[in-house]
C-alpha cells in the first residue's frame, strides 16, 4: 500500500478553506491527506456537516482503492476543524476561498479575510473566472492575492492553475506553486484574464454542445459520445456540464460575454432555462441527465 501523506515541509502548515461545497470540501480534504491543519468555514452546521459526509466517504474510497490506510483517513479527518465563523481563519497562513461563483460575495469576503488575518496570510481563490486583480484590489495586500484553480473532482485531478493578478508579487507565486506541488498536483501558471486558460476553453465548448442539443442536432447522449469518441475525451461537455454545476457554467459564461465584450460567449437561452428550473446537474440530481 502506497503512502500518500507527506508532513509539511514548507512555510505553510495551517490553510483555511471558505466554503464546504464541492470544491471546497475536496481542497480541505488534498491539504488535510498532505499534513496540514485545515479549518473550513461555512455559513451553517449542516453545510459543514455535508461537507465532512464527502470528505469521509471520498477517504473511504481511497482507502478501499488502498491509496491510504484506514489510519491516513482518519488523521486526515482529525485535521480537519469545522466553523461558522469567518474569525477562525486568523491562524491560517493560506487562505483557499472556494464560496459561490459570486463577485460581490467574494469582494466582500476578501475585504473580511483581510481585515482578520495577519498581513502575511496569502488570499486564494478558487474562483473559475473572476478577476484575481478585482479581488486583490478589495484588500490592503493585492501582492499576496493569488487565484489557486483547482479541479473537480479536487482528490483525483492533477492540474491547479495559478493565476497571478496585477499585482501578485513572485514571493506569494513561489509559494503557492511550491505547496500546490507538495500537495502532489501540477501546478500551472497563466495570467488574469477572463476565464484564465481553463475556462476560456472549455466554456465555450459546453456552451456549443448546449446549443447543439436546443437546436437538435442530435440528442445528448449523441453529443456527448461524438466528443468523447472522436476526440478522445473522457466524459462528454454535457455530462461535465452537470458535473460541474449548471448554475457555475452560466456565471462562468456570463463573466466571459461580459467581460471580453464578445457575442460569442453568449450562454445558451437552454442553459439560462435549466438554471432556472433548478435542474443545476449532479448535485440537484438532475441535469441534462438524472443521477
Ligand atoms: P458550491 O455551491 O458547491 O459550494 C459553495 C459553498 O460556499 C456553499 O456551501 C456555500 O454555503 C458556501 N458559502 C457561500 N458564501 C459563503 C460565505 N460568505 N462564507 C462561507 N461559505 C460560504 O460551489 P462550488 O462548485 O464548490 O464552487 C466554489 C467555487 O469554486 C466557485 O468560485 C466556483 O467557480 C469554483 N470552481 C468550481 C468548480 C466546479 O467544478 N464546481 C471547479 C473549479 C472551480
Amino acid at each position: 500500500m502506497s503512502h500518500n501523506i507527506t508532513s509539511p515541509k514548507g512555510s505553510i502548515s495551517d490553510i483555511a478553506v471558505i466554503g464546504a461545497g464541492t470544491m471546497g470540501n475536496g481542497i480541505a480534504h488534498v491539504c488535510a491527506q498532505h499534513g496540514r491543519r485545515v479549518t473550513l468555514v461555512d455559513l451553517s452546521e449542516d453545510l459543514l456537516q455535508r461537507g465532512m459526509e464527502t470528505i469521509a466517504k471520498n477517504l473511504s474510497r481511497q482507502v478501499a482503492r488502498e491509496v491510504l490506510t484506514r489510519d491516513e483517513a482518519d488523521a486526515t479527518l482529525g485535521r480537519i476543524y469545522t466553523t461558522k465563523d469567518l474569525s477562525g481563519v486568523k491562524e491560517a497562513r493560506l487562505v483557499v476561498e472556494a464560496a459561490a461563483e459570486d463577485t460581490h460575495l467574494k469582494r466582500r469576503l476578501f475585504a473580511d479575510l483581510d481585515g482578520l488575518c495577519p498581513p502575511e496570510t496569502i488570499l486564494a481563490s478558487n474562483t473559475s473566472s473572476i478577476s484575481i486583480t478585482l479581488l486583490g484590489a478589495a484588500t490592503q495586500r493585492p501582492d499576496r492575492v493569488i487565484g489557486m484553480h483547482f479541479m473537480n473532482p479536487v482528490p483525483v485531478m492533477k492540474l491547479v492553475e495559478v493565476i497571478r493578478g496585477h499585482d501578485t508579487s513572485d514571493e506569494t507565486h513561489d509559494t503557492v506553486v511550491a505547496l500546490a506541488k507538495e500537495l502532489g498536483k501540477t501546478p500551472v501558471t497563466v495570467s488574469d484574464y477572463p476565464g484564465f486558460v481553463s475556462n476560456r476553453v472549455l466554456m465555450p465548448m459546453i456552451n456549443e454542445a448546449i446549443f447543439c442539443l436546443m437546436e437538435g442536432v442530435a440528442e445528448k447522449e449523441a453529443i456527448d459520445e461524438v466528443m468523447k469518441l472522436g476526440m478522445n475525451h473522457p466524459l462528454g461537455p454535457l455530462a461535465l456540464a452537470d458535473l460541474i454545476g449548471l448554475d457555475v457554467c452560466l456565471s462562468i459564461l456570463e463573466v466571459l460575454h461580459r467581460e471580453l465584450g464578445d457575442d460569442k460567449y453568449r450562454p445558451c437561452p437552454l442553459l439560462r432555462r435549466m438554471v432556472a428550473a433548478g435542474h443545476l446537474g449532479r448535485k440537484a440530481g438532475r441535469g441534462f441527465y438524472e443521477y
